[in-house]
């Protein structure tokens, strides 16, 4: 324990709403402390993310204290309360110890679940047992760097298992025995890989050396889960050292559907980190990092490797090759792997092949022939920005760049003064409505909606790729027929 005198936590960097949490927990008769990343940013002299409470009141007691609260989960149901933009997540003391959970079985006698349960893998599947105090809490949490708690009123921190040493050491150290705390929860192993790239910490060497024998337990993971662990770990301003650390510990493979020998290639490694520098960067400039992109650039040297492999095998078999119909093919093989892993959503599915597809349109010998349609695109930006990673490493795409900067260009301009005139517009819709005009916003608002309606932009002479139904079936059977032929048909 370190009292107030004895450290200098900023506690002025703390939320307001955090505190008026705690207080709250702590007026109705409860034990609440900060604890988590919030304690140990603030220790790094960083701004916190966000604020974790820990408590001795049970998801449902905090629920009916607040207003402004809903438990979310399942498997871990925490509450969260929400204050606009700043959510403070509040959770309540977990108890137990893995030998203690190891025993327990789905379902009681009586036909009741139990509020703990482990699958055949060690893997907790269901943690509601709750604890009595923060010290059986502590033992639930991952890192010791991440279980120190604050008490904001004494200003005292709360540190068993060593936590605020491994801070000053720079270390990650697992709380317990690492290869059981890998079991139930295979997401640790991922937490360990991010924190150790945004802090720049070491991971200590007993909780390191179980990472490799463990890793193939993320395969139980959810695949949504890892969806959302995985723009954790590249989309919050650390993807470069993320890719390190990932690589260096054999993850990284685990994660994507890149094969080794790919992700082994120098030129491989290059594209990717320099990809991960540049988001980055944009991170740091406040500006949107897509998960569609991501996903676009992490998978594209496995997709277009697969492309140039059986395009040749092709061109030794058959005299005509559709290629509209190959690529669409290669990019939901690469990508519905992918989805096995990382279920992204349906929208960004759609959006990498897309972003795949408009790099041979940018790549075109005529690319005046392909200008209109490509830039009709809501995507052209995102898949010039791709095509432009690409042509640093590859000499021969230069000329290219040079041709559609300007059409970028031109798409930035107009997409800014959209954005202008669209706020112009809710504005004054907004104080139309103010003066009564509710229901007249509303209709423009759908009619609006209605007259540019679908994924392109409509610049009035961009032509449309649109099929009628027959179209479609033909071009479907056509497809299928030829992946029959070709025997690619699963
Ligand atoms: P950041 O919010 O900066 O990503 P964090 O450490 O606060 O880092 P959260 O996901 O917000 O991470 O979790 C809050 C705290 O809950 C953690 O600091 C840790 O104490 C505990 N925790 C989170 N996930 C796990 C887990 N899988 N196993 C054990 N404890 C966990
Ligand atoms: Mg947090």
């Amino acid at each position: 324990m370190l009292h107030a005198d004895q450290h200098q936590l900023p506690t002025e960097k703390i939320s307001k709403n955090a505190i008026k949490v705690i207080k709250r927990l702590k007026q109705a008769g409860f034990e609440a402390y900060l604890v988590g990343g919030g304690v140990r940013d603030l220790l790094l002299g960083k701004s916190p993310k966000d604020f974790d409470v820990s408590t001795n009141a049970t998801p449902e007691q905090v629920r009916r204290l607040f207003n402004n609260a809903r438990i979310i989960g399942r498997r871990f149901r925490i509450v969260h309360i929400i204050y606009a933009n700043d959510i403070i997540e509040v959770t309540t003391f977990r108890g137990g110890n893995s030998n203690q959970l190891k025993v327990a079985t789905p379902i009681q006698r009586d036909g009741k679940r139990y509020e703990v349960q482990v699958n055949q893998e060690g893997m907790l599947v269901r943690d509601n047992s709750y604890g009595t105090s923060i010290e059986e809490d502590a033992q639930r949490r991952d890192f010791t760097i991440n279980a120190i708690y604050l008490d904001i009123q004494s200003g005292d921190l709360i540190d068993f298992h060593g936590g605020l040493y491994d801070l000053t050491q720079g270390v990650i150290d697992i709380i317990g025995d690492p290869e059981t705390r890998y079991r139930e929860d295979p997401v640790r192993i991922l937490r360990a890989a991010r924190f150790s790239a945004k802090l720049g910490f070491k991971i200590s060497k007993r909780t390191v050396q179980m990472i490799g024998p463990c890793a193939k337990l993320l395969h139980s993971v959810s695949p949504a889960r890892m969806y959302d662990e995985v723009n954790k770990l590249f989309l919050t301003g650390h993807a470069e050292s993320t890719f390190k650390v990932l690589t260096a510990l054999g993850l990284f493979t685990e994660l994507f559907n890149i094969s080794p020998m790919l992700l082994n290639s120098s030129i491989c490694r290059s594209f990717l980190s320099h990809a991960f520098a540049s988001t980055d960067q944009r991170f740091a400039e406040n500006k949107c990092n897509k998960p569609h992109f991501l996903y676009a650039i992490i998978l594209w040297n496995e997709f277009i490797w697969n492309f140039y492999m059986m395009r040749d095998d092709l061109m030794l078999s058959a005299n005509n090759i559709d290629y509209k119909d190959l690529i669409s093919y290669l990019a939901s093989k690469v990508v519905i792997k992918q989805y096995q892993i990382t279920a992204m959503p349906e929208q960004i599915i759609s959006s990498i092949a897309l972003l795949w597809r408009l790099q041979f349109l940018l790549e075109s010998k005529n690319p005046e022939k392909y200008v209109k349609e490509t830039t009709g695109y809501h995507a052209f930006r995102a898949a010039f920005d791709l095509f432009k990673l690409r042509a640093e490493f590859d000499p021969n795409l230069r000329s290219r760049v040079e041709f559609w900067q300007p059409y970028y260009d031109q798409c930035k301009a107009d997409a800014e003064r959209r954005r202008l005139s669209d706020n112009n517009r809710r504005n004054g819709e907004r104080r139309e409505r103010e003066r009564g005009g509710r229901r007249r916003g509303g209709e423009q608002r759908s009619e609006r909606r209605n007259s540019n309606g679908g994924n392109r932009r409509d610049n009035g002479n961009a032509p449309r790729f649109e099929e009628n139904a027959s179209d479609r079936q033909n071009r479907i059977s056509k497809a299928r027929n030829w992946r029959k032929s070709m025997n690619l048909e699963p």
